[in-house]
């Protein structure tokens, strides 16, 4: 008995909310990601050796069957899960958009305006992503998904720490999984390394494709890098293409 109690305490900890009690859920196929998931390659793209898979499936969480994004809201509550809470935080960002998105957008953390409004991607580099979104996709920004890695604004824009992000990532993989996004476009070093477990550094990720949960993951610069760098915009513009034509061929 306390075997299965820490059994599912463990779970507890990595956010599975739920167990699924229906044959479905005892027969699934051990292979975290399944066949549909076999990597395009295109001209100029290689399928990245560097990233260790195994390690990417291992951290795979499963959201119960009927999770919903209110329902995960609700889970996260006033958070207090880790120390940002108490660094200045004023709202939580949890994610906006469409919870049939084919497409979303993951950024590292709030900065002061979305802290202020609750809202992903609302200040100068959220305004450039909007621009990007309407542009390359011909759509609109809540026609995508919004989110970022942490929920909370670390103080003074550093870093997220391994503890803020261990803490808040399992509720983005909950969103991930009841979206079920066919591409994620992870915006930036910090969120391209920590959702592809890797060190590698952004200009070696990018220009590829991953396969990421149910989805593919596609990494690419920052808007606010493509601010100070607008040099950098036609690798951006070459990742959004490619997302473009993965979400053609799905
Ligand atoms: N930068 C991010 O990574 N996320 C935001 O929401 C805003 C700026």
């Amino acid at each position: 008995m306390d075997e299965l109690k820490a059994h599912l305490d463990f779970f507890g900890e990595l956010g599975v909310d739920g167990i699924r009690a229906e044959p479905l859920w005892r027969s699934r196929p051990s292979g975290a990601f399944p066949e549909a998931l076999a990597l395009k390659t295109g001209d100029d793209q290689t399928v990245d050796e560097g990233v260790d898979q195994e390690a990417v499936q291992d951290v795979r969480i499963y959201s119960s069957v009927s999770e919903t994004l209110v329902g995960i809201r609700e889970d996260l509550g006033d958070c207090t899960r880790c120390k940002l809470h108490g660094l200045g935080r004023q709202k939580i960002v949890f994610g906006v958009g469409s919870p049939d998105a084919d497409l979303m957008f993951v950024g590292e953390a709030p900065g002061a305006d979305e802290d202020r409004q609750g809202e992903p991607f609302v200040g100068r580099a959220g305004q450039l992503l909007t621009k990007i979104i309407e542009t390359m996709f011909d759509l609109r920004r809540q026609d995508v998904y919004i989110a970022n890695l942490i929920k909370c604004r670390p103080p003074g824009n550093r870093n997220p720490e391994p503890d803020e992000v261990e803490q808040c990532e399992p509720f983005l993989s909950r969103q991930i999984d009841t979206i079920r996004p066919k591409v994620i476009v992870a915006l930036g070093k910090f969120a391209a390394q920590s959702l592809l477990r890797t060190t590698d550094p952004i200009k070696e990720l990018r220009g590829r494709e991953y396969p990421y949960r149910d989805g593919i993951l596609v990494p690419t610069y920052h808007p606010a890098y493509l601010l100070r760098q607008p040099s950098a915009k036609k690798y951006v513009w070459a990742d959004m293409k490619r997302v473009r034509a993965i979400l053609a061929g799905g």
